[in-house]
């Protein structure tokens, strides 16, 4: 079976989703390193189809020990700073460069989810962490997906690529294109920058093989975000610099939301609640499959507002069911399981 269950081959969440799985079974980095995926992450710049992060083993079930919610950047910073012993958190916290008030926010918030302590001396709030917030993340893979790599879409790709590459926000950029039968694979020949990797992805047999390496970019310097590019060759291109401070801020905040996201949340934008949605399992994966489509439905068609949706029977849902909650919640259970088992140390 194709993963896409009779989806159109050339549909860019089926291809993703086969990239996903493929990333989460075969993905080998050079050291001991833990893989995690996700999907569809990025800045408010730049969102990547793929994202595949290298983690410390140990360091990723410490990080379990916050629970499976993310941390964003304000969170980030106070439990990163937070001292071992009781100190007043102006004196704790580094100079956040924006009110304290939303720092005090930040505080608060932590502590609702005891991911730090904190006590009132005075009118002065006190913290202490209840533990280091661990080192986790190594290296962070972005994987732009385009099953059918015509000369447009290449051309439309080399100024994204060159973006990234410039920015250099992930360690590797990637493109995975959808293997031919040629004896030169297509994208091989279009003008894509050299430091960008190429996977060539079979679907069918959910294999991918890497036809060039890239290179491993500067994330730990300062990175330049072209602003605009002209095509002519007269005009100045605009840029500005990021520093890596705003680099190592992004890469960990990223990484957060994909921790608790995975790849495997796009049941929450679709609807598993129809009494036509399943999930179909090969030697491939485990895909969506709408039965009155016969097709891997996109996420952009799998909702109310599909001709086709038909919301599960009341009866599903009550105790004559044998699943608790009926088949759509049983759907969502199995698919995070399977983003738990990702993420060791998190409790069911
Ligand atoms: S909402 Fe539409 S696409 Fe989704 S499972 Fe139901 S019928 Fe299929």
């Amino acid at each position: 079976m194709t993963p896409s269950g009779g989806a159109d081959p050339d549909s860019e969440f089926a291809f993703e989703l086969s990239v996903c799985q493929w990333a989460e079974r075969a993905w080998s980095p050079a050291d001991d390193a833990a893989v995690l995926v996700a999907r569809q992450f990025g800045t408010k710049h730049r969102r990547w189809d793929t994202i595949v992060l290298e983690c410390d083993p140990d360091g990723l079930r410490e990080r379990a020990t916050f629970g499976a919610d993310p941390f964003d950047s304000d969170l980030l910073h106070v439990l990163q700073n937070a001292p071992a012993d009781w100190t007043y958190y102006r004196d704790a916290l580094p100079d956040p460069g924006y009110p304290w008030r939303y720092v005090r926010e930040s505080i608060h918030e932590a502590a609702d989810r005891d991911a730090i302590e904190t006590r009132k001396r005075g009118n002065r709030i006190e913290i202490r962490r209840v533990r280091p917030y661990p080192d986790w993340l190594r290296r962070v893979i972005a994987i732009e997906n385009k099953p059918d790599l015509n000369a447009s879409a290449a051309r439309n790709l080399v100024p994204q690529l060159q973006r990234d590459i410039a920015l250099s926000l992930a360690d590797e950029v990637w493109v995975a294109t959808a293997a031919t039968d040629e004896r030169v694979e297509p994208i091989l020949l279009a003008d894509l920058p050299a430091a960008a990797g190429v996977l060539t992805v079979d679907p069918e047999q959910a294999t991918a093989e890497a036809v060039w390496q890239p290179r491993s970019l500067s994330v730990d310097e300062p990175g330049t975000r072209i602003l605009d590019r002209p095509d002519d060759d007269t005009s100045a291109a605009r840029f500005e610099y990021v520093d890596t401070g705003w680099k190592r801020e992004r890469r960990l905040a990223i990484a957060e939301r994909a921790y608790a996201r995975g790849w495997r949340a796009y049941a929450d934008t679709m609807r598993p609640d129809c009494r036509h949605f399943q999930l179909t399992a090969d030697e491939t994966g485990v895909y969506p499959y709408c039965a009155a489509k016969d097709c891997l439905p996109t996420a952009a068609e799998c909702r109310g507002q599909c001709p086709s949706y038909e919301p599960e029977p009341p009866a599903w849902r009550s105790m004559e069911w044998p699943l608790d909650g009926g088949p759509g919640n049983a759907i969502q259970r199995v698919l995070e399981r399977r983003r738990r088992r990702q993420r060791p140390g998190l409790s069911e």
